[in-house]
């Protein structure tokens, strides 16, 4: 494998990783995405052209730029040359802690690692690195290569070079950073995901269909897409998961996944990455 020099590393070729390396190749930047499982890179592989044809289409990234060279691989040895770290894996603590600890010995230091995590606190995940100073978050939302706004989350212990350098990095992505202080699920995921798990309850307690409240909450309240399209989108084993980490951590039963939300998962509609969930989909969006 040859990595380009001064490239992007993305791990986890996942919904967001997958998306993220779509936002930083129709920028010009060269992107290594590592993941463990080889198939999900194929998948990613075929996903990032697709995306990156419906991107131009949309004029979401820029016309004039020569696309990033594009590198997969199933380890993260490539890490060591990159300009940054960002971790999009699976939202599940232990494992980011760890595979966090395992990137930040293979890089320069100096080299930011970021991790894209929905709700986990970045004090948290920095006890498993050697310089904490080098941890950040960011909540891209999803797609990333379409929504220009990015939560930057800062830890107790992010220092002014991390949050500079990530700050330069979206400018150059033309994201807009809103940089917001450390608690769990942050300023989105804190509002949103109890928000979207109330939703789930009431299609479960029968008091009106998925597509009745989406339509409510589009109508009446100006949602953009209605919680349960959300929640689909997000993907329903993700936002489930960000659920147990905010009730974990703050207390709040609210925050407790709704039976239907573990029902789902349980049969495998995960939302649009299988294709179905509240909704079927033709085709799936990676
Ligand atoms: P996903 O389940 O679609 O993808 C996770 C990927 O991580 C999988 O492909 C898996 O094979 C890979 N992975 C697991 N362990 C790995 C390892 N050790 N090394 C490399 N790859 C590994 O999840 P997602 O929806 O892409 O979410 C990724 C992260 O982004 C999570 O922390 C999530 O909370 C966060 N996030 C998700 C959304 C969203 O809308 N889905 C939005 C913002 C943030």
């Amino acid at each position: 494998m040859t990595t380009a020099a001064m490239h992007l590393t993305v791990l986890g070729a996942g919904v967001m990783g997958t998306s993220i390396t779509t936002l930083a190749l129709g920028h010009g930047l060269p992107v290594e995405l590592v993941d463990v499982d080889e198939e999900k890179l194929t998948k990613a592989r075929a996903a990032i052209e697709r995306q990156l044809r419906m991107a131009q289409l949309m004029a979401a990234l820029p016309a004039d730029v020569r696309r990033g060279e594009l590198v997969t691989s199933v380890d993260s040895e490539g890490a060591a040359g990159s300009v940054a770290v960002i971790e999009a894996i699976t939202e599940d603590a232990g494992l980011k802690a760890k595979v966090l600890a395992e990137v930040a010995a293979a890089v320069r230091p100096g080299t930011p690692l970021i991790t894209n995590t929905s709700s986990i606190p970045i004090a948290e995940l920095a006890t498993a690195v050697p310089r904490p100073e080098e941890l950040i978050g960011t909540h891209f939302m999803n797609p990333p290569y379409l929504i220009t706004t990015v939560e930057v989350i800062r830890g107790p212990q992010t220092g002014d070079r991390t949050l500079a350098s990530v700050r330069s990095l979206l400018t150059e992505l033309g994201r807009q950073a809103i940089v917001v202080r450390d608690a769990p699920g942050f300023v989105t995921s804190r509002v949103l995901h109890p928000m979207i798990n109330d939703a789930i309850r009431i299609v479960h307690d029968g008091t009106a269909s998925a597509e009745d409240v989406d339509a409510l909450m589009q109508g009446c309240l100006g949602h953009p897409t209605g919680p349960l399209r959300t929640a689909d989108l997000i993907g329903l084993d993700n936002l489930a998961d960000s659920l147990w980490v905010l009730l974990q951590r703050t207390g709040d039963e609210g925050c407790r996944p709704c039976p239907l939300l573990l029902d789902l998962i349980e049969r495998g509609d995960l939302g649009r990455k299988t294709g179905r969930g509240f909704y079927h989909y033709e085709e799936s969006l990676q």
